[in-house]
């Protein structure tokens, strides 16, 4: 909106003329007289267009249909205007001083706490119970929080009768100027205590190192939080307590990695065995459980069938031995096996493997060339471009 109609003067009036129309309109419309929402939003309007006229050089450049705050480090007409700048420019305020709601509350609600904790990929996936140590304050016992020693009360502040706030008068070129602002004798809280509590100087809270119990479910992964209600940091004047978050560190396991819900690892199986197909049993992600329980469910291996004619890089998947889902379900164990071809061969060997190439014609493979086969990155690639 145009400054000069906002502040009802003419182009060519004067500094004096403009200063006094705007302590006119403020005197009208400030918040501290007029507390109707719709004359807070006019005392922001006059403000911002005095802000202009009473600045020759937004002023010049209003006149000249420019934009009055360009390089006035605003960031243009408006965009950073403060209603609280101007106030404080005014009648050198504190931001956020004086609101008028009476004293502040002493008794509060603590603040969430946040621990890590290091599990190793089993106790994820099967979930734990841990003993941790965690620094936190808590209710002062011998005051009960409210800060007084015993045997004494907080009592009511005398410089403010209570209130939590003392009216501020202020001289200026607009008038008296009463604002509200917090008690400094009780820093806002209505209550002084004449006899702070020895125990915790009159916070109603000390620190200490208490030893909780905290149940790890089934299925967590990195990062996860779990939330442990009630067990963060107490609140001032003996006020609820926050909560405690404890994040998940998984620790990296020798074999086993984990996608999902999914667990992969790889074994290595000689060429022979590969061809003529065999059994292996080998151990589940439990069987590094069965250390601390000897839990008869624990099922500690699995049978894996190396099928005759097994090529080096063939997947086999092994349902429903991967990782718990943590809303039910559970993932699969998927196994690459790798085909190790023969080396340090005898005399021997050397010739039934002859013999062998013999019997099968390949004692000269002519070879055939074809494209690239698509190993993980080809594969990735190709997810990307969704084939
Ligand atoms: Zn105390
Ligand atoms: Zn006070």
């Amino acid at each position: 909106m145009d400054p000069y109609e906002l502040l009802g003067v003419d182009r060519d009036a004067d500094d004096a003329t403009i200063k006094k129309a705007y302590r006119k309109l403020a005197r009208e419309y400030h918040p501290d007289v007029n507390p109707d929402p719709v004359a807070q939003e006019r005392f922001k309007e006059v403000s911002h267009a005095y802000e202009i006229l009473s600045d020759p050089q937004k002023r010049a450049a209003y006149d000249r249909g420019g934009d009055p705050f360009a390089g006035a480090g605003f960031g243009g007409a408006g965009a950073g205007f403060s209603f609280t700048d101007i106030m404080d420019a005014f009648f050198g305020g504190q931001p956020g001083a004086g609101t008028g709601r009476g004293p502040r509350p002493r008794v509060r609600r603590g603040q969430d706490a946040l621990i890590r904790l290091d599990v190793d990929l089993a106790e994820a996936a099967f979930g734990v119970a841990r003993e941790l140590k965690v620094d936190t304050a808590v209710t002062c016992e011998t005051c009960h929080g409210d800060g007084a020693a015993p045997g004494t009360r907080p009592v009511t502040c005398e410089t403010c009768g209570g209130a939590g706030e003392v009216a501020h008068v202020q001289r200026s070129f607009l008038g008296e100027i009463r604002t509200l602002r917090p008690c400094a004798a009780c820093r806002g809280f209505g209550q002084t205590i004449p006899d702070p509590c020895r125990e915790c100087s009159g916070d109603g809270r000390v620190r200490t190192r208490r030893t909780l119990t905290v149940k790890i479910p089934a299925g967590v992964d990195d990062g996860t939080r779990v939330q442990l209600a009630g067990q963060g940091e107490a609140g001032p004047g003996g006020g609820p307590a926050g909560d405690l978050y404890v994040e998940i560190q998984v620790a990296r396991h020798p074999f086993f990695t984990r996608q999902g819900n999914d667990l992969h690892c790889s074994v290595n199986v000689p060429m022979t065995a590969a061809a003529l197909g065999t059994v292996m049993t080998l151990p589940t992600l439990e069987a590094d459980l069965a250390s601390e329980t000897s839990s008869p469910d624990l099922v500690t291996s699995f049978e894996l069938e190396v099928r005759p004619g097994t090529q080096s890089g063939t997947d086999q998947v092994i349902r429903a031995f991967g990782v718990p889902g943590l809303r039910g379900g559970r993932g699969d164990l998927i196994v690459t096996v790798l085909v190790d071809t023969p080396t340090g061969l005898d005399a021997a060997q050397e010739e039934l493997l002859h013999q062998l190439a013999t019997l099968r014609g390949e004692e000269h493979p002519t070879g055939q060339l074809r494209a690239s086969s698509k190993g993980v990155f080809g594969r990735l690639r190709d997810a990307f471009n969704g084939h």
